[in-house]
């Protein structure tokens, strides 16, 4: 039905390779395109070995520039774009999607290199470009973002006339045996959970200090985690979307282990964003040069990279959404809708573990809803805005099956 344009080689990228050449019907052709071209061969080679699709086509290019962008986006004319590159890449991959006629999705909004802070306001600055040229942006179709909007969706169309309280909680149960590992891109992941928390009541948001807000909430089959409330990116949509939201809050685990390091990092400036100068020996022995250096890129060259922890990786995630509001029938109801995805079960599958899993997976289900013709509307998008009937459907085929739970206790 269509061909797929992959930017990105990581962890999230290769899982979403691995799901698009298993859709062989609706992903008729499939490139893979990077800033490092060895890394997007060998992702091919391994997603041809493991699928049985033939002819997955790669490229290099630099989605920071976008000449390059467009040069590749004219030679391979792509129906749609998937960007699982970093965040920092948003808006140069929409505007070369804006000058070659094609549609875009991503899993991530936009952040400035130099600041710690995302909102959607850039990429919502494209809206009107999009919708006249007739193309669809499809933002934040990962899990959370992703999943967590749809699931929100799909509870206001089948089960409450208000929500009036949604609580967005992720744990991760698993254990990869490291002293300390992000589980998807370091840079990108420290500079989230180091920023200050956010949530948004009664029509304003509220600020905390990073991490300063945390209680036990109980996941299923996990049992109970201490879990931190953090700002994240859905929320800024979805009040938006859903006027009737009294409060909305995100709330992520961390173990102690995890938090003392971060802090220590913190702490050492090691995650630190600016650049700093740094007399380095040359390689050769000959003397010294001034280097510039980001501390937190530093640093992400030393830690294991999330791509290597699927084999050694055991236990699960767990992330849903909790809601509060006034069910179809006029009554207060509660509702608790989740999946649990296992690290090993994911592994075996695409050879990553379940965070990069539980990305990439939905980032597929996006662009099949778009190549199918179910999510097509010009414009840029928050995935909330579309219909969550068919992606849901897919959800339970494609590997995250997702529970309902109705009128429980939901500790929040
Ligand atoms: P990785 O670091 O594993 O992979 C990033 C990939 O992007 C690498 O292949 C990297 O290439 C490539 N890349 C980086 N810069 C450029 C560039 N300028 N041009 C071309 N390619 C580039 O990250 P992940 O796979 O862990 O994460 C991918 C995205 O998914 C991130 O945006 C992350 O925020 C998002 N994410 C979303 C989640 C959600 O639920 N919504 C959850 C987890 C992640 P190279 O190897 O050469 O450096």
């Amino acid at each position: 039905m269509g061909k797929v344009l992959i930017i990105g080689a990581g962890g999230v990228a290769t899982v979403a390779a691995h799901k698009v050449a298993q859709n062989p019907t609706v992903f008729t052709d499939i490139m893979i395109a990077s800033r490092t071209k060895a890394k997007c061969d060998k992702l091919a080679a391994d997603v041809e070995k493991a699928t049985g699709y033939k002819g997955i086509k790669t490229a290099r290019v630099d989605a920071d520039h976008v000449d390059e962008l467009v040069e590749l986006f004219n030679s391979y004319r792509p129906d749609i774009v998937v960007n699982l590159a970093l965040p920092y890449q948003d808006l140069t991959i929409m505007e070369a999607c804006l000058q070659t006629g094609c549609n875009y999705l991503d899993t991530a909004n936009y952040e400035p290199k130099d600041e710690a802070h995302f909102e959607y306001s850039w990429q919502w600055a494209y809206r009107e470009r999009f919708e006249k040229a007739g193309l669809t942006a499809i933002l934040g179709c990962g899990f959370d973002p992703g999943v967590t909007s749809i699931y929100t969706a799909y509870a206001a169309k089948h089960h409450f006339r208000e929500i009036h309280y949604l609580d967005i909680v992720d744990c991760n149960a698993g254990d990869h045996h490291k002293a300390f590992a992000t589980n998807f891109n370091p840079e990108i992941n420290i500079r989230e959970i180091t920023q200050k928390g956010l949530y948004w009541e009664n029509g304003k948001w509220v600020e905390t200090e990073p991490l300063e807000i945390h209680k036990d909430l109980t996941y299923p089959e996990i049992g109970p985690r201490d879990s931190y409330l953090l700002h994240h990116e859905e929320i800024e949509s979805l009040v938006i979307n859903y006027p009737t939201i009294k409060r909305a809050r995100f709330w992520m685990t961390f173990g102690q282990q995890y938090l003392k390091h971060l802090e220590v990092i913190q702490n050492i400036g090691m995650s630190r964003i600016d650049e700093i100068e740094y007399e380095a020996p040359l390689a050769d022995g000959t003397g010294t040069a001034k280097v510039k250096i980001v501390p937190l890129q530093f640093l992400k060259a030393v830690l294991p990279n999330p791509q290597d922890l699927g084999e050694n990786y055991e236990g699960q995630t767990s992330i849903g959404c909790r809601i509060r509001g006034i069910g179809k029938d006029g009554k207060e109801h509660t509702y608790y809708v989740y999946n649990n995805c296992s690290h090993r079960a994911a592994y075996e599958e695409t050879g990553m573990q379940g965070v990069s899993y539980t990305t990439g997976v939905p980032a597929m289900i996006g662009a099949m809803m778009f190549l199918t013709g179910k999510w097509v509307n010009p414009g840029v998008h928050n995935v909330e805005e579309f219909d969550p009937d068919p992606f849901m459907e897919q959800l339970n085929k494609q590997g995250l099956p997702w529970k309902e739970l109705h009128d429980i206790d939901l500790e929040l």
